[in-house]
């Protein structure tokens, strides 16, 4: 052990020495992390944790199956994809495949990340309608490059942006039934009706909009639900007003639902641009866009579309191979099976504990919402922290989220078992009990 706590610190030291400080990283004294395989870390003393957040390796750490894929195409083929190759459509055509089948996307765009893949999709509504502004809720993260960054509005995220948002954003009030301007089961309707006024407003100021963006369930919020009925009567608002609605799947699309494929099926909604990326590549960097031909040829009124990586044939395969392993694994049912077992685990929780306010989200996309007070929703959030730094001794890596990080997100690798979501809840029932 003592070997390892000085391991970590020096590879602290050095990674601080050359590292921008505006890099985030997680915990007080990391653990110096050497393998991962499945739901499990495990670091330089051999020590195995329960990886209860790496949503981007939602097959698991160390897939085998990804691992030949990419292994075997990187020895036959990777090139742009200017040249003609077989591994593009096929994949395209997989992603396709997935959407419901009343879904009328019938295109694909390939990029190498999330922030990338959002990028692209405000960019498609801009040419599309031939207007600028895009309306964003609050509390959200987007991405990092200079567009998504406009409409990330989470000031725990961006707090640079709430003096400085470029004048093509428009930011919309969040619809979190639980702690917002509205509450209450009922409050779909009410939220949806504020920013249909917001809608009338833009386009009295001569500012009709051109898209609109949000998670389908409001992941960095820590996987809240949008409210009954918001997103629907949101996107018909957004439709009405001629704007096209982006759904950004990157956290909580691609089967972590568990009931769903896609967060915006929770919904019943069909959006005209989707944006996804991180668990497409298990860890490989992979983004892309699924929309309309009539939207994505709208691009070529602002020049051609190239993306060096993009959709190369070694991240057509990887894609290829995370497609197959989540069918063979059968990890959407995992999702909702497990993710259902341990929701409840969590909410039998808050039976005994009072810091445990509500319980959100949807298979494996959930959020545990610490509170002072249940009425007051006071967030908890020194609370969260040190319950996080103690889990880690118990051997459970889980982190807080939220605009008050204040909630323990949970979105662990869609193999996780039963077993380890029985130990997750255990650990964390025995940090409550004993204090921290
Ligand atoms: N959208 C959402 C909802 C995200 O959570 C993230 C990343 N946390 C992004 C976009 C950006 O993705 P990336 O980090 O791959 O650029």
């Amino acid at each position: 052990a003592l070997a390892q706590r000085d391991e970590a610190a020096d590879e602290l030291e050095r990674r601080t020495r050359i590292f921008a400080s505006a890099q985030e990283r997680y915990y007080e004294r990391p653990m110096q992390i050497e393998r991962g395989w499945r739901h499990h870390l495990i670091d330089t003393t051999g020590r195995a944790y329960v990886d209860v957040v790496n949503n981007v390796t939602g097959l698991g750490h160390g897939h085998p199956g990804v691992a030949d894929a990419m292994n075997r195409q990187s020895r036959i083929l990777n090139t742009n994809s200017r040249f003609l190759f077989r591994e593009l459509a096929e994949y395209s055509e997989r992603l396709l495949a997935l959407l419901p089948a009343d879904s009328e996307l019938d295109t694909v765009l390939l990029v190498n990340s999330g922030s990338e893949a959002v990028d692209l999709a405000l960019r498609l509504a801009q040419a599309a309608t031939g207007r600028r502004t895009v309306v964003s809720l609050r509390e959200a993260y987007h991405g990092w490059t200079m567009a998504s960054d406009a409409v990330t509005t989470s000031a725990y995220d961006n707090p640079y942006a709430l003096e400085n948002r470029p004048d093509w954003v428009h930011v919309a009030d969040v619809p979190n039934r639980f702690r917002g301007t509205h509450r209450g089961e009922d409050s779909g309707a009410r939220y949806a009706a504020d920013l249909g006024a917001d809608l009338e407003r833009l386009a009295a100021d001569g500012r009709d909009v051109a898209g609109f963006i949000c998670e389908s369930v409001l992941g960095n919020a820590g996987g809240v639900m949008l409210p009954d009925g918001y997103l629907a009567d949101a996107y018909q608002r957004v439709r009405d007003a001629g704007g096209l609605c982006i759904a950004d799947e990157v956290q909580v699309g691609f089967g972590r639902m568990g009931s769903t494929f896609w967060g915006f099926e929770q919904s019943g909604v069909r959006p005209d641009i989707i944006a996804i990326a991180k668990p497409m590549g298990n860890g490989f960097p992979l983004g892309g866009v699924i929309t309309s031909k009539r939207v994505a040829d709208a691009l070529a009124s602002q020049g051609q579309f190239f993306s060096s990586a993009g959709g190369n044939p070694l991240s057509c395969r990887v894609g290829l191979a995370v497609l197959d392993a989540m069918a063979e694994d059968g990890l959407q049912e995992n999702a909702r099976v497990v993710g259902g077992r341990l929701a409840d685990g969590f909410r039998e929780l808050g039976a005994r504990h009072e810091i445990i306010g509500p319980v959100h989200g949807e298979g494996l996309y959930l959020g545990v919402e610490l509170v002072r007070d249940r009425e007051t929703m006071e967030p908890a959030k020194e609370e969260a922290a040190a319950i996080c730094e103690r889990l880690k001794e118990l051997g459970v890596i889980v982190l807080t989220t939220s605009e008050r990080s204040n909630v323990l997100k949970v979105k662990p690798p869609l193999c996780l078992t039963a077993e380890s979501a029985d130990f997750v809840v255990a650990a964390l029932d025995r940090v409550l009990t004993e204090g921290w």
